[in-house]
């Protein structure tokens, strides 16, 4: 399977260039739990990462907002309290179950290893610092890259369920490839600099025209590079 372009850095430029065009990023913003994390303090965009997992960005940010009413979104602000007082406040989120075992859990590594203090992980030159995330409960490479990217430490492009459909489907890469074949594949075609932007816009692109079922194909503005839409008819 090949993409309908041949250069993989233009039609980078191309893709952007076109949902750029469609999808307003503030708009973005504007709903994402990560508004409410500040974007600044790793920690708080973690716990904004694992909140959103499996979840929509209005039931992450309710979550959030609960668990901010409770206490400090920090290490130590989370690991004082038991189990259950999260889960209750991190409900809207869904999976709140084990969402609030890795909170409290990962938080209390953050103590021990870091002082509580994620930035001294993120910090350390002498360690695989994207390995060491993952390490983390509830942090697999989708979660660790959000937070690498969103801290600046790691210019890629995070692969969400609708990235992954979407990049299979404009036939960038095969129907059965991983996170690390796709992440790879999007990496080599956006420039570093448009990694984050391509990631707000694939997502959004997937939520509102790409969907899982019944994409609007006739609808996409990028119809005319598409494998998918190419050979369904
Ligand atoms: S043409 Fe259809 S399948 Fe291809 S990217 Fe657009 S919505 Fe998705």
């Amino acid at each position: 399977m090949s993409i309908l372009i041949d250069n993989e850095g233009k039609l980078g430029e191309w893709l952007i260039e076109k949902l750029r065009s469609t999808y307003n990023q503030a708009y973005f913003y504007f709903s994402s739990v990560f508004k409410d994390s500040g974007y600044k303090d790793p920690f708080k965009i973690l716990v904004a990462t694992i909140l959103s997992q499996n979840s929509t960005d209005k039931a992450a940010v309710t979550a959030y907002r609960n668990l901010e009413k409770i206490t400090d979104i920090t290490p130590c602000g989370i690991a004082r309290l038991n189990v259950r007082t999260i889960s209750s406040a991190i409900r809207p989120a869904g999976l709140n179950k084990s969402k609030s075992k890795a909170l409290k859990k990962l938080s209390k590594i953050i103590i021990s290893k870091y002082d509580g203090d994620l930035s001294k992980l993120l910090k350390n030159k002498n360690i695989d610092i994207r390995k060491e995330l993952m390490s983390l409960p509830n942090v697999g490479p989708k979660t660790s890259d959000v937070l690498l990217l969103n801290c600046g430490i790691l210019k890629t492009v995070p692969v969400d369920t609708h990235i992954s459909r979407i990049a299979k489907r404009l036939g960038l890469v095969p129907y059965n490839a991983g996170y690390e074949d796709i992440r790879r594949k999007l990496d080599q075609i956006f420039n570093p600099d448009d990694r984050h932007t391509a990631h707000l816009l694939l997502i959004m692109h997937g939520r509102k025209i790409c969907k899982a079922k019944n994409p609007l194909c006739e609808k996409c503005i990028i119809n005319e590079k598409c494998h998918y839409y190419k050979y369904r008819r």
